[in-house]
């Protein structure tokens, strides 16, 4: 790579150009922000919730009932009738 302060050309994992002892810093080509971060991980949340609702909806035909006894709360009619 070359050093950018004066183009000399110096080792590909140098830190400090040989001919000037400028620090070479390697930029990262993409620095994302705070902002880009909250972004992704609402996006992120949002299928996840998506998702969640949608297997929910896709899987309960075939999920196991639970026996009506057992959530009593869930069904009045049945607790009337028991009593
Ligand atoms: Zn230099």
């Amino acid at each position: 790579m070359k050093c950018p302060k004066c183009n000399a050309e110096n080792k590909n994992d140098a830190k400090i150009c040989k001919k000037c002892g400028t620090q070479i810093i390697v930029e990262p080509l993409w620095k994302p922000s705070w902002k880009w971060h909250v972004k992704t991980l609402a996006i992120i949340y949002v299928f996840l919730i998506i998702l969640f609702f949608l297997l929910n909806w896709l899987l309960k035909p075939y999920m196991r009932q639970l026996p009506k006894d057992v959530t009593p709360w869930l069904n009045k009619e049945v607790k009337e009738g028991v009593k």
